[in-house]
C-alpha cells in the first residue's frame, strides 16, 4: 500500500486513426511503452484510469472511404473493430478503449465551441478558401497537392511536404491541385471562427514555458516555445 501521498492517474496514449489498422510499430513505439507504466502503477496501489479510442473524423477517413468505395461510416466501423481487436489480442490494458463518433464526444466538443461562443470569445472572419467545383466542396489542405516550393517535390500536400519536411500552406504550392477531381481550382469566399490566440500569448508563455517547465518532454517543450517565440496566430 503506498502511504507517502495520495494520487489518482489519467493515462491516455495518442488516439489512433480510424483510417487503417495500427501496426507493430504503433504498438512499440506508443501503447506498450503506456501500458507497462498503468502495469507498473497498478502494482504498487495506484489508483489508474487507461483511456484511449479510435478517432474517427477528420480527412484522411474521408480519403480511405473514396480510395476503398465505401462510406465514412463503414470505414471507421471497419477499422474501428480492427483496432480494438489488436489491442485486446495484443493484452494493451485500456480500461477504456472509446471511439470519437459516440454522442459524449460530440457533446462535450459543442460544449466546449458552446461556451466560448457565447461569451464572444471567437473573431469571424471570410477568407477565400481552394474549392473544387466539380466535387462541389471547399478543400482541406490535405486535399490540395502540389509542387512543393522548397524541393520541387510534385506530390507535397496542402499543409506539408511529404518529401523534405516542410510545413505548407496550399497558397506556398506551384500549381495546386484538387485530389478530388481534375476540376481546375478556384478560391471562394467561406467564414471561419477563428480563437485569438495571440491575445492569450503572455499567459500561455507564463504557464507552459515559467509555470511548467518541468513537465514537458523536451521536443514538447522546444516545440511550444518555438510557436510562442515567433508570436501566436489566430487558430481556426
Ligand atoms: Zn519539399
Amino acid at each position: 500500500m503506498n502511504t507517502h501521498h495520495y494520487l489518482r492517474h489519467t493515462i491516455t496514449a495518442a488516439l489512433p486513426y480510424a483510417n487503417g489498422p495500427v501496426h507493430i510499430g504503433h504498438l512499440a513505439g506508443v501503447y506498450v511503452p503506456a501500458d507497462i507504466y498503468v502495469r507498473y502503477l497498478r502494482q504498487i496501489g495506484e489508483e489508474v484510469l487507461f483511456v484511449c479510442g479510435s478517432d474517427e473524423h477528420g480527412v484522411p477517413v474521408t480519403i480511405r472511404a473514396d480510395k476503398e468505395g465505401l462510406s465514412v461510416q463503414e470505414v471507421v466501423d471497419k477499422y474501428h473493430q480492427l483496432i480494438d481487436a489488436a489491442f485486446a489480442r495484443f493484452g494493451i490494458s485500456f480500461n477504456i478503449y472509446s471511439r470519437t463518433s459516440l454522442p459524449v464526444h460530440h457533446q462535450t466538443a459543442q460544449d466546449f465551441f458552446k461556451v466560448l461562443y457565447e461569451k464572444g470569445v471567437f473573431r469571424l472572419q471570410e477568407s477565400a478558401q481552394f474549392y473544387d467545383e466539380k466535387a462541389g466542396q471547399f478543400l482541406a489542405d490535405r486535399l490540395i497537392k502540389g509542387t512543393c516550393p522548397v524541393c520541387s517535390f510534385p506530390d507535397a500536400y496542402g499543409d506539408q511536404c511529404e518529401n523534405c519536411g516542410s510545413t505548407l500552406s496550399p497558397d506556398d504550392l506551384i500549381q495546386p491541385r484538387s485530389t478530388l477531381s481534375d476540376a481546375p481550382l478556384v478560391k471562394k469566399l467561406t467564414r471561419h471562427w477563428y480563437l485569438p490566440l495571440n491575445e492569450y500569448e503572455a499567459w500561455l508563455r507564463e504557464w507552459i514555458l515559467e509555470g511548467h517547465a518541468q513537465d514537458w518532454k523536451t521536443n514538447v517543450y522546444g516545440q511550444c516555445k518555438s510557436w510562442i517565440d515567433q508570436g501566436l496566430q489566430p487558430a481556426p
